[in-house]
């Protein structure tokens, strides 16, 4: 079974630790060797400038981080490809796992559209409007005024358009997914459960989930543990029934994952690692089709790359 994880906070993890080896680093829940050994083809690596960072030097941290995705991340393994596209993925020989670059959060851009091309061109290929807080573009679903699209988020989104790439709500306020809804062709959900299960605010409300199937869009189940359950420690159980909940919505062909790897300090059991994809299989296979689980797992999510 073959795996297309559509989050993970690698890079800001090495970026926080130079000293991190992205081969086998016991630091990392998703590690080159884990990729390898446990099904992989395709990881999303984001690109995510933490709070602190002072506004002026926010593109640059964004650079940086475009430098260790490269630098440490793809050249070193010949096995691992950075892939931007549809096709590129679909290139990929059967021992090849594909890399792909994404945005969390616009705040590197500042209010700059020639910011977010130059991130497209060095080969961002989704981009997230918000982290929890409000930047130039939208807020975040924590910012307490809840305020949607700003008219240059609606351009960026434009820009996404153009460009064939995915605008990510994973974050965003209320508001700001609605007004997404409007303005964006790609939107997708990379990493966000459904509120129905458990109550919290990063999780998408039914009508936001039926909204995103309806635009053919998808969700990324994500594998946070407090996302998962209301009900203390969160199993491999719960991301079932967040996937059963997509479902009867009318998501069976919407859905996949995005765990949060190396964004997380909890994790979920059976869920520690990368290599934790292996039991969540296993388990799908109980309750679905290999035809269902493969789709989740890869097919979906590698349809949904817009870019040929
Ligand atoms: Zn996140």
């Amino acid at each position: 079974m073959k795996i297309f994880d559509a989050h993970s906070d690698v890079l800001y993890k090495m970026w926080m630790d130079p000293t991190i080896d992205f081969a086998d680093s016991p630091k990392l829940h998703i590690t080159y060797n884990q990729l390898i050994t446990s099904g992989s083809k395709v990881q999303c690596f984001a690109i995510y400038i933490p709070e602190e960072v002072r506004p002026e030097s926010r593109f640059e941290v964004a650079l940086e981080m475009v430098e260790i995705f490269y630098k440490k991340v793809i050249d070193p393994f010949p096995l691992l490809k950075f892939v931007r596209t549809r096709d590129d993925i679909l290139a990929l020989k059967e021992n090849e796992i594909g890399a792909l670059l994404t945005l969390e959060g616009c705040d590197a851009i500042d209010q700059s559209i020639i910011k977010l091309q130059t991130l497209l061109r060095l080969g961002v290929s989704s981009v997230g409007l918000t982290w929890n807080y409000a930047n130039f573009v939208a807020d975040g679903i924590a910012e307490p005024r809840g305020g949607g699209l700003s008219s240059f988020g609606k351009e960026v989104v434009e820009e996404h358009n153009k460009a064939l790439i995915w605008t990510d709500v994973s974050h965003l306020s209320i508001k700001g997914f609605w007004d997404v809804m409007e303005v964006a062709d790609f939107p997708i959900a990379s990493h966000s459960n459904a509120i129905s299960i458990c109550n919290h605010r990063r999780n998408l409300q039914d009508e936001q989930i039926q909204a995103l199937i309806k635009k053919n869009s998808m969700i990324g189940i994500t594998f946070v543990p407090q996302f998962l359950t209301n009900h203390g420690n969160a199993t491999i159980d719960d991301v079932l029934k967040h996937l059963d909940h997509i479902c009867s919505l009318g998501g069976e062909n919407h859905v996949g994952f995005g765990s949060d790897f190396d964004g997380i300090t909890d994790t979920t059991r059976g869920l520690e690692n990368f290599s934790g994809y292996e039991s969540l299989i296993d388990y799908l296979l109980k309750f679905y089709s290999e035809n269902q689980v493969k789709n989740s797992c890869f097919t979906i999510l590698s349809e949904f790359c817009q870019r040929k």
